[in-house]
């Protein structure tokens, strides 16, 4: 058998890190990357006496992002005690949500090549995060910082079928989350960060086969490659006739397999019981229909609109709309050029190569971006020059009109003008003059270098070769 043979049974289990300012149950700020333990206190570092208070903007989060996900918010829901005994979780549980999670039964519509795909989406629930472990020189060291920060867990049905899939799907619910501002997104920092269950069965199969759990993966690239991974292995398992174990795994992204943390005989007993200390969260009808109102336009729906609107090309649209700033950034240019596709194509071929961090931040503002796209597209310029000068503004502001003029960067669209340069090279350059004659289109590409060096790159790029094939066809 082959892995045609098997389909693969997949579920995500994804864990945001809400975008609040100040922790789920207390005021300890939720910043990144400060001191360890410098931002906690006895209520997040679990000590005896300390009483939660819930943070109300997590539940307008989670909320969010359960409409988003066209799930039922529940209402009236509880928070509940997960136990269990880990060095990171000072209280010896987490304070969760069990039977009655805040959203429940919704779904993300995944574009895929045979076409759009519901993923079911089971339950949306809050949480708190644990502490930070790190290990170093041998000794484990403890960060409390991150202990209390509030998250939202998004259960899937098992409802993706390969490693691929998965990460198409975390793709699309990281940008759906990130532009309802519910999280920041930053997997590089954890914000971001899922576990993933995978099991195969023989195709045409209805009952599950066994499954693995692949603990913690933050990045597109690792939860696809520790997937497929895992599917062969958990095949070659069965085509042995060993049979898969119930274990829980890690992904080694350096030998990029999946590695035994520990086995499980059953699923864990977390004996739940209802948090006493924190009263039933509630939601009323119109406070829900607000929180509706608040939802964003959808990156889906938005590059549909910019295809519409600017005429832009699918592929480009989609680009500009993975990042919620990025499209905003176009739309601010768009808007006041009359060469929107052109905007978008030096935003996407041009200026993001000099962008660099996570997040999209332009050096030029969007004003710049639309002058230039605008001397390019009225003829002003050509490209050669709009990429120079985009270069420049990169460095510092200026405004591209005033220096065109002042620098006479404009295009040489003057035929004589043209004409009489082409000559020059033609008579400076035989030997690719006999090249080009003699068949060798190459030696045109060559010639039409030069004249661009002549004219310092401003010579009309399609006038003066246009000019150059004429005159080498007339002085046989
Ligand atoms: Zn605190």
């Amino acid at each position: 058998m082959s892995r045609s043979d098997f389909e693969a049974v997949i579920g995500l289990e994804v864990h945001a890190e809400l975008r609040t300012k100040t922790k789920i149950f207390c005021s300890c700020p939720t910043d990144f990357g400060a001191e360890p333990n410098t931002q906690c206190c006895p209520i997040c570092m679990g000590l005896p006496g300390s009483m939660p208070s819930l943070n109300r903007r997590v539940v307008e989060l989670a909320a969010m992002a359960g409409l988003a996900l066209h799930c039922t918010v529940s209402p009236i829901s509880r928070t509940d005690r997960k136990q269990y005994f880990y060095p990171d979780l000072p209280k010896a549980y987490q304070i969760s949500q069990g039977e009655v999670p805040l959203c429940r039964n919704g779904y993300l519509v995944l574009k895929t090549a045979e076409g759009e795909r519901r993923i079911g989406i089971s339950r949306i629930h809050i949480e708190e995060d644990a502490g930070k472990l790190m290990h170093e020189n041998g000794k484990t060291l403890i960060d409390y910082n991150r202990s209390g920060v509030p998250l939202i867990e998004i259960v899937s049905e098992p409802h993706l079928r390969s490693g691929r899939e998965a990460a198409d799907y975390l793709r699309t619910l990281r940008a759906i989350l990130v532009s309802c501002g519910v999280t920041d997104g930053k997997m590089q920092e954890g914000s971001l960060r899922c576990d993933v269950n995978v099991s195969v069965r023989p195709v045409g199969m209805k009952t599950f086969g066994v499954r693995t759990e692949i603990k913690n993966l933050n990045s597109f690239t690792f939860v696809e490659k520790a997937i497929e991974y895992e599917i062969a292995r958990q095949i070659a398992l069965i085509e042995r006739g060993e049979g898969v174990r119930m274990e829980t795994r890690r992904y080694d992204a350096v030998s990029g397999e999946t590695v035994l943390m520990r086995r499980k005989e059953q699923a864990e007993d977390y004996r739940f019981i209802v948090e006493p200390d924190l009263p039933p969260i509630l939601l009323t009808e119109t406070e829900i229909e607000a929180l509706r109102q608040c939802l964003p336009e959808f990156p889906d729906a938005r590059a549909a609109r910019l295809v519409r609107e600017y005429g832009l090309a699918e592929k480009d649209a989609r680009t500009l709309c993975q990042d919620v700033a990025l499209g905003n950034y176009f739309e601010a240019a768009a808007k006041s050029c009359a060469y929107p596709r052109l905007v978008s194509n030096l935003l996407l071929s041009e200026l993001l190569r000099h962008c660099d961090g996570a997040e999209f931040v332009s050096p030029v503002s969007a004003d710049r971006l639309a002058a230039l796209a605008d001397l390019m597209g009225e003829g002003t310029v050509n490209s050669a020059t709009v990429k120079k000068l985009l270069l420049r503004l990169c460095e510092g502001d200026f405004d591209p009109r005033l220096v065109v003029e002042q620098e006479d960067l404009g295009q040489i669209r003057d035929k004589a003008k043209l004409r009489t340069v082409a000559l020059e090279v033609i008579a400076e350059n035989p030997r690719a003059v006999a090249d080009y004659r003699n068949g060798k289109n190459a030696a045109l590409r060559s010639l039409q270098g030069r004249l661009m060096a002549k004219t310092g790159g401003r010579a009309e790029p399609i006038l003066s070769e246009k000019i150059m094939k004429e005159l080498l066809k007339e002085e046989v």
